[in-house]
């Protein structure tokens, strides 16, 4: 009988040095919450934009952990950087300013970047003042990322960027993003063939930032027009016509995270707090029970992932796994939250659970599609299997 491949590399334990780092950030947590900082929110990973609590958490050498400290960062593995990660996503913290710079800019310059480009970028991503944004869908380019049409010619010093980028997010407060392009005409033969990953700076000159409002009114999705931008060559991130290779490694760190399934941890707990008030009868323990076991071994997966970056690898097969499991388990908190309790959500209430339930309910719908849909990420798990 044929062994299929293992989905998920091996269980990782916790070392005993990250105890102490996780009771600090705890302590920094409790400390800021007491003080009225924020208020824990549903989906901060996206929605909580907060540049002071991003500065003091690079303050305290919680930002650009794995950053080598020659530019800036602290040296320190990927899974003490899950555990500060784990911690701020639990307490519903506001980390979207640094996050996209923090989990996958930072490895993928230190990975494919030139020394001048971490030179410029990564000390400032560590100290929590440079923010980053990711350039890769457009109309008709999501799913299907090989098909993207922004394009970019060879001219002297560099390369004149023509075309657009939808859905990104932040991109109105972020400094750079790194787009995905094309450098050489389409090979319909090889799609992923002609592509590379360019640094745009979104101050250039000829780039635009459009809104595109959520149904809410809310302003976090952008249209990024490029018209004619210069790009000097120092701004190409690793090889001209690799990019669809850097690309899916940068989307191992960006599917693997915490983020991908405690997006709606702050529910949770609130719903835990809320049905510890209550008498529960055994049907609805055993969901609630069910759902926390799920949550668990879901932090082992991820964990072991984290574990398997720390040694250097892209385990993009198992961040595919998890990524599906995860947010299909975020939105089933939130159907749980509804049927537990008859609290009715409110997005108008100041905090608590109404409020909680209410930002997580809104935010639903992108769970299983930003990052990769859960139908793509399923055929990359089947591919990985050999099943196709
Ligand atoms: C909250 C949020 C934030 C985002 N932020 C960013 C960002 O910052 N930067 C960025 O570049 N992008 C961002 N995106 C875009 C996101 O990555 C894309 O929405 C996603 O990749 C899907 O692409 P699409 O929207 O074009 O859908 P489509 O590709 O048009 O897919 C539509 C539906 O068809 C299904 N489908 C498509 N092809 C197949 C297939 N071959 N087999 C089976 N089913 C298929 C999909 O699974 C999906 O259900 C964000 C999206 C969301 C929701």
């Amino acid at each position: 009988m044929t062994r299929l491949p293992s989905l998920v590399p091996p269980p990782v334990d916790l070392p005993e040095r990250v105890a102490a780092l996780r009771a600090d950030v705890r302590a920094f947590l409790a400390e800021e919450r007491a003080a009225g900082a924020w208020h824990p929110r549903a989906d901060v990973w996206l929605t909580g934009w907060d540049e002071r609590f991003s500065k003091e958490l690079a303050r305290r050498g919680w930002l650009g952990m794995t950053i080598p400290t020659e530019y800036g960062g602290h040296g320190r593995g990927a899974l003490d950087r899950y555990v500060v990660t784990e911690e701020l996503l639990a307490a519903g913290a506001p980390v979207a300013a640094h996050w996209v710079a923090d989990r996958q800019i930072g490895p993928s310059l230190m990975r494919f970047g030139t020394e001048e480009q971490r030179q410029k970028f990564l000390p400032g991503i560590a100290a929590g003042e440079v923010y980053f944004g990711i350039g890769m869908s457009e109309p008709d380019s999501g799913s299907d990322l090989a098909s993207v049409r922004s394009k970019a010619d060879k001219v002297d010093g560099g390369w004149e960027l023509t075309g657009r980028k939808v859905w990104t997010s932040g991109a109105h407060h972020a400094h750079a993003f790194f787009a995905l392009v094309r450098t050489a005409p389409k090979d319909d033969t090889n799609r992923h063939a002609g592509l590379s990953q360019l640094i745009v700076e979104l101050n250039s000159p000829g780039v635009e930032i459009r809104p595109i409002p959520l149904l809410t009114g809310a302003h976090h999705f952008n249209e990024v027009v490029f018209d004619k931008v210069f790009i000097p060559d120092s701004m190409v991130l690793g090889e001209v016509g690799q990019g669809w290779h850097q690309v899916t490694s940068e989307l191992a760190f960006e599917r693997s995270g915490p983020e991908r399934f405690l997006s709606t941890y702050p529910l949770l707990a609130a719903l835990v707090g809320e049905i510890g008030r209550t008498e529960l009868d055994a049907g609805r323990r055993r969901d609630l029970g069910g759902l926390v076991s799920r949550l668990w071994t879901l932090r082992r997966m991820s964990l072991a992932i984290a574990g398997a970056l720390e040694s250097g690898a892209a385990p993009e097969l198992a961040a595919a796994v998890v990524k599906d499991l995860g947010t299909r388990f975020e939105n089933e908190v939130i159907d749980a939250a509804r049927l537990l309790l008859s609290i009715p959500p409110d997005p108008g209430a100041d905090h608590g659970y109404a409020r909680l339930l209410a930002d997580a309910v809104l935010q639903s719908p992108g769970f299983t599609l930003r990052g990769g849909t859960n139908e793509i990420l399923r055929g990359i798990v089947a591919r990985g299997l050999g099943l196709r």
